[in-house]
């Protein structure tokens, strides 16, 4: 698996120190607060699990699963729910935690379908951006690192389902996706 990797981009200590970093914001931000955090899955899993344990205040948690990738490296623009929520947002503080934004088009859906649901507001903490991505206007309310045009895998990001459980960010050779 570490042979498929050209180049490690973020190494494990500086996502772990990010994340606690992340934690301590959201902390202040939601002080007396009791947000419904929503990991999106799969590749927010791991990021979502290190976040929530760096939140100090009182938080329910609950995931929805959706896909618009399929085994691509872009976008299909298409948006589908794989699991949905357990439990209604209406009335409640929304921060979605993602993985990474690169054309903003399943955050921009997810972000409408829970306004439209009800809830009072919805945040966004992401872990990755790819801001040159973009085919929607979208920014997260609170951003991990901004990272250049490149496919990166690890820390919950998968390649094919592959690699997700590596515990720093890495870029796959060439000839990983040609092969
Ligand atoms: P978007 O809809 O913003 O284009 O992309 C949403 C999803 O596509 C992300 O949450 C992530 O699951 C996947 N994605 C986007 N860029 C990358 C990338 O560089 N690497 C991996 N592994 N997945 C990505
Ligand atoms: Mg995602
Ligand atoms: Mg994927």
């Amino acid at each position: 698996m570490q042979n498929d990797i050209q180049e490690v981009l973020i190494s494990e200590e500086e996502i772990q120190s990010k994340v606690k970093e992340l934690g301590a914001t959201l902390s202040a931000e939601y002080e007396g607060r009791n947000p419904l955090v929503i990991c999106v899955l799969k590749g927010a899993f791991i990021f979502m699990a290190d976040l929530v344990k760096n939140i100090t205040v009182p938080v329910e948690m609950d995931f929805m699963a959706v896909s618009s990738y399929g085994a691509s490296t872009k976008s299909s623009g298409v948006v589908k729910i794989i699991k949905d929520l357990d439990v209604s947002v209406e009335g409640r503080e929304v921060l979605i935690v993602e993985d990474i934004i690169d054309s903003g088009l399943t955050l921009s859906y997810l972000i409408d379908l829970l306004e439209n649901r009800g809830s009072k507001s919805v945040r966004v903490v992401t872990l990755f951006d790819k801001p040159s991505g973009r085919k929607v206007e979208l920014e997260a309310h609170y951003t991990g690192f901004d990272i250049p045009d490149a496919f990166i895998v690890g820390y919950g990001l998968d390649y094919a389902e592959q690699y997700r459980n590596l515990p720093y960010i890495g870029i796959l050779k060439p000839e990983v996706y040609t092969s």
